[in-house]
């Protein structure tokens, strides 16, 4: 989720500036979902007894759209958004977006607000898709309502003069995810109990915060928002490592994609766990030569030096490696519909007449 840039004109702030429509449909027990809106993006009419405030029956996704070299605008893999999406629903007992609802919701939107999209490479469009509990109604029960709402804004993301590698901060003190929680899910209520570990973060000059296990506080688990990963060797030898998921990871599409196109780029893709002390013993001893967070914001980010209580360690140079760069531009390549583009990840959308 996170985003690395800072904000200026031509490249906004994340998140800040939205586009001029959105996409709503709402869910009743009785009626379903009703049809697609695609209205001016404005304030919601909400009930303060609506439960998505009170409860938390919150959940959504992040995925973007970018303009292609032949000025086409495509959006990167939104079945499996929409997919994860439905999973989230499930986990917190809401009805599912159903995936064709979501795929015309995304045409709709992109459709109506493509021309927000400036022809620069370095900047695409962000879709956020939310659902929420709708229904007026303080019963610790599922709600009876839900609203699904979409909306976009644009962002910068990757630039041609590559990536800053940051440095990290292993929280001792917060965890992010419970085994049986809901940390594999992208559930609101995830997100806000994570600020005061990255206020920690930010105090001991770091700028992400690395999330351990909650069991033994030992297997490195992701990077704020992002999953991670690691680079073991160097050249075409070297194996793209990341934590397996196990329902305290999100299954990250850029993480997937990521490990296919490792493959594709003759690295050897791994999911293995990766304990803390062995992230900086293998660091020392030069096996562990890379690592990187992952996501759809903040696209591939080198991780340059780690701390961990009075401990702090450089990942390789410190600067963004050789495999990380490699990843980043194929994944770039894909996401903009290049030749390196796996059959059926980018969905072109046409505009509208
Ligand atoms: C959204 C998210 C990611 C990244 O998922 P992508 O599909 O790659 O954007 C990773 N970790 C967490 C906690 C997230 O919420």
């Amino acid at each position: 989720m996170t985003e690395t840039s800072g904000g200026s004109p031509e490249r906004p702030q994340f998140g800040e500036s939205f586009t001029a429509h959105m996409v709503t449909s709402v869910w009743t027990a009785h009626e379903g979902w009703s049809p697609l809106r695609l209205g001016p993006h404005a304030a919601l009419c909400l009930s303060p007894a609506a439960v998505g405030l009170h409860y938390g029956q919150a959940v959504f996704e992040g995925l973007k759209a970018h303009r292609g070299a032949d000025g086409t605008v495509g959006v990167f893999r939104p079945e499996d958004h929409a997919a994860r999406m439905a999973d989230s629903a499930r986990r917190l007992s809401m009805p599912p977006v159903p995936g064709d609802m979501f795929l015309r919701a995304v045409d709709l939107l992109v459709a109506a607000d493509q021309d927000a999209l400036p022809s620069d490479p370095g900047l695409s469009l962000y879709l956020r898709p939310l659902l929420f509990a709708s229904e007026a109604n303080l019963a610790l029960r599922p709600a009876r309502e839900y609203t699904f709402v979409l909306i976009a804004f644009v962002t910068g993301g990757f630039f041609a003069d590559g990536p800053e590698p940051v440095p990290v901060w292993v929280s001792s003190r917060y965890t992010r995810a419970t085994p049986g929680g809901t940390g594999g899910v992208k559930f609101a209520g995830n997100y806000a109990p994570t600020y005061l570990a990255q206020e920690e973060a930010l105090r001991a000059g770091c700028r992400q915060v690395v999330w351990l296990d909650s069991q033994e506080r030992r297997w490195v688990e992701e990077l704020g928002g992002m999953n991670l990963f690691f680079v073991r060797g160097s050249g075409s030898g070297a194996h793209v490592v990341t934590p397996p998921l196990g329902g305290t990871l999100l299954p990250g599409v850029t993480r997937d994609s990521l490990l296919r196109l490792a493959a594709r780029l003759g690295y050897e893709p791994r999911e293995e766990r990766i304990a803390v002390d062995q992230w900086r013993d293998e660091c020392a001893a030069g096996t562990i030569t890379e690592t990187f967070a992952s996501g759809t914001a903040a696209v591939v980010t080198p991780v340059g030096t780690v701390r961990y209580g009075e401990e702090e360690w450089k990942v390789g140079t410190g600067g963004a490696g050789p495999v990380t760069l490699a990843l980043r531009d194929a994944l770039i390549d894909a996401q903009t519909g290049g030749s390196r583009s796996p059959e059926g990840w980018v969905r072109t959308v046409a505009p509208r007449r």
